[in-house]
């Protein structure tokens, strides 16, 4: 069975590596591209406009040049060479102000095609499966969702712009020069590959370079955040790897140092090389333009005219050429996020399904298997039923199975054969949001968000009153603590305020779950040992929270098993043994073994 998310399939994760991946730069790739401009189709074709009227006016300096030189002096004309002067000037004033222009709408195009990506990755990202986040590294989602896409707005203000504007440029200055000479223009050109083979060539290795330098600085990250974070630091210490970790660092260290080396001087060389070239263009020009000129067939101003319009053919080849790489690179970058968009989000909602209640419904477990991987089986043939308002508790060892029994519920995985049924109803005829909003979750790490302790509890039911609220945390036995603190409800948690214990961030989250009032609760009690007063407060915590609803908890308390309508006893991805606490007991099989080894810490796993 596979359970890839990307296009390409794989096993249980999603291949993240396309970093030696070729990249084509297809025709459905650049459609896929030019989707995003359609919304702003018509500040595309605007940049495009004044990118062609910039191109044009950047020919007429030099021909206005040309007319001075062999107009306005000769003729001693001052008139002319004022109107001449003024017309450059005036040229000048217009191109940096359509500059201006077309910065404002690079950037609003960039940054809008930025924040459209943004939320449409945010959105799909909501809807990937929890299997998609325990394969991903961790920091890969926070990279995808801001320097790649941030990245983007570099390919348009950047990539796109600098390609059109150069290629205007220079198809409007090759069709002057040959207006003006052919032979002359035709001689400009034959340079050309003089200077763009190399710059391809050096390209290629600048591109090299950079990469293998990217990827020592990466190697280089990884090991001082492997050995210099606390737990790292720590192992490194115990095992007295000092002197072998800073050897390894150091080796990188010096790689690193010596490509960057590599790379800086890869370009002086070749901009040495290429300045001769670039050179030989106009030295060709005076060269045979002289000729022209003795015999008569030029004149002066065409000549100065010429040279200058020279550089606005190199300067946009060497550009275009440079931009191959820089295209190269933003294709790839597009398909990393294309990577993203086009991994399917495996649970969602059939086309029928409705909105169902669970309210006084039995949970029935029919002959249910799972696997995360495909040679794993994780769970096989649990057949349960939990019936409505009863509370059904999960034991066994760790590994066995009953985490996994309870994400199937909420559909946070799903089934892989066998039936799940809430009621009458496969748990897939609900949609997705009806689903879980009858679901309460109290995990074992709770996850308080950083913000107030009354922000963390109305997460729950934004419109929750004061009193409910209080109602609630004094159910779940918070209450008190919550108003001894200084700020009470309006204290901060979380890395920006106060450290809650363990019981104390359970008892908050059952209390959020309270506030939800779902018919069903899934649970998994803590397994650290608390004292002996919290132990009591959640206790009490719990049997607020559990009272007439239908309970799944995975148990690691006596009390809680001893309270539990039904045990079922996991092991192994099987339930081997359910009954009460007394008929298990009476079994002597498995339960009676755990209970026997297990009872006296009053924890159980
Ligand atoms: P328990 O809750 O009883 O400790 P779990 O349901 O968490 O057990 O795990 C059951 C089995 O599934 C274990 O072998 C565990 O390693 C495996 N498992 C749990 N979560 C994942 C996951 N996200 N991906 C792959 N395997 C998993």
């Amino acid at each position: 069975m596979s359970r890839g998310f990307g296009p390409s399939g794989g096993h249980g994760r999603m291949k993240f590596d396309d970093d030696n991946k070729k990249t084509n730069l297809s025709k459905a790739l650049l459609l896929r591209i030019a989707g995003y401009f359609i919304p702003y189709w018509k500040q595309t074709l605007l940049v495009m406009a004044v990118l062609v009227v910039t191109a044009v006016l950047g020919l007429l300096p030099p021909l206005f040049i040309q007319q001075i030189i062999d107009q306005a002096l000769p003729d001693k004309n001052m008139r002319l060479l004022v109107l001449l002067v003024l017309a450059s000037l005036g040229t000048t004033v217009v191109s940096g102000l359509l500059g201006v222009l077309q910065n404002y709408l690079n950037s609003f195009i960039s940054l809008h095609i930025v924040y459209d990506m943004k939320n449409q990755m945010y959105r799909h990202l909501q809807k990937m499966p929890l299997q998609f986040y325990s394969g991903v590294q961790q920091g890969e989602v926070i990279t995808r969702m801001t320097s790649d896409i941030s990245g983007v707005q570099g390919v348009f203000s950047n990539t796109v712009v600098n390609f059109a504007s150069n290629l205007f440029i220079l198809a409007s200055t090759a069709i002057t020069l040959f207006i003006m000479n052919w032979k002359l223009a035709l001689l400009g050109i034959l340079v050309i590959p003089l200077f763009v083979v190399p710059t391809r060539k050096m390209g290629n290795i600048s591109w090299k370079l950079a990469k293998q330098t990217q990827e020592k600085i990466s190697e280089q990250n990884q090991i001082i955040q492997e050995t210099l974070s606390i737990s790292g630091y720590l192992l490194m210490k115990l095992f007295t790897k000092e002197a072998a970790e800073y050897t390894k660092f150091q080796t990188v260290n010096e790689e690193a140092t010596s490509l960057q080396i590599r790379q800086s001087m890869a370009g002086r060389w070749f901009m040495m090389v290429l300045s001769t070239f670039t050179s030989i263009g106009p030295l060709l020009i005076y060269l045979y333009g002289g000729y022209l000129f003795i015999q008569g067939e030029l004149s002066i101003g065409a000549i100065v005219a010429f040279v200058a319009l020279l550089g606005r053919l190199y300067g946009p080849v060497l550009q275009m050429t440079n931009l191959y790489v820089d295209i190269k690179r933003s294709a790839a970058l597009f398909e990393r996020i294309f990577d993203y968009f086009d991994m399917k989000p495996l649970i969602v909602d059939k086309p029928e399904a409705r909105s169902i209640s669970a309210a006084g419904k039995d949970i029935v477990f029919h002959e249910v298997s799972f696997a995360y991987q495909a040679d794993k089986t994780a769970l096989h043939g649990i057949s349960f039923t939990a019936a409505a308002g009863t509370l059904t508790a999960l034991v066994g060892p760790s590994g066995a199975g009953k985490t996994t029994i309870t994400n199937l519920i909420p559909r946070l995985y799903e089934t892989d054969s066998g039936t799940l049924t809430i009621g009458d109803s496969n748990i897939r005829d609900f949609t997705l949001e009806s689903l879980r909003a009858q679901i309460g979750l109290v995990t074992q790490d709770t996850y308080l968000f950083n913000g107030t302790i009354r922000e963390n509890l109305m997460y729950a039911d934004p419109e929750a009153s004061e009193a409910r609220i209080i109602a609630a945390c004094q159910a779940a036995y918070i209450h008190d603590f919550i108003i001894s603190l200084p700020e009470g409800y309006d204290t901060v948690v979380g890395n920006r305020g106060v450290k809650l214990s363990g019981g104390e961030k359970q008892r908050i989250s059952i209390a959020r779950v309270l506030l939800k009032n779902p018919p069903v609760i899934i649970m998994d009690e803590a397994t650290s040992s608390l004292d002996t007063a919290s132990e009591y407060y959640i206790q009490q915590a719990m049997h607020s929270l559990l009272q007439g609803k239908t309970s799944i908890v995975i148990a690691h308390r006596l009390s809680t098993i001893m309270a539990a309508d039904q045990i079922l006893v996991v092991q192994a991805g099987t339930i081997v043994e359910q009954g009460t606490h007394q008929s298990l007991l009476e079994q002597h099989g498995v339960y009676r073994d755990l209970y026997d080894k297990q009872y006296e810490p009053k924890v159980l796993t």
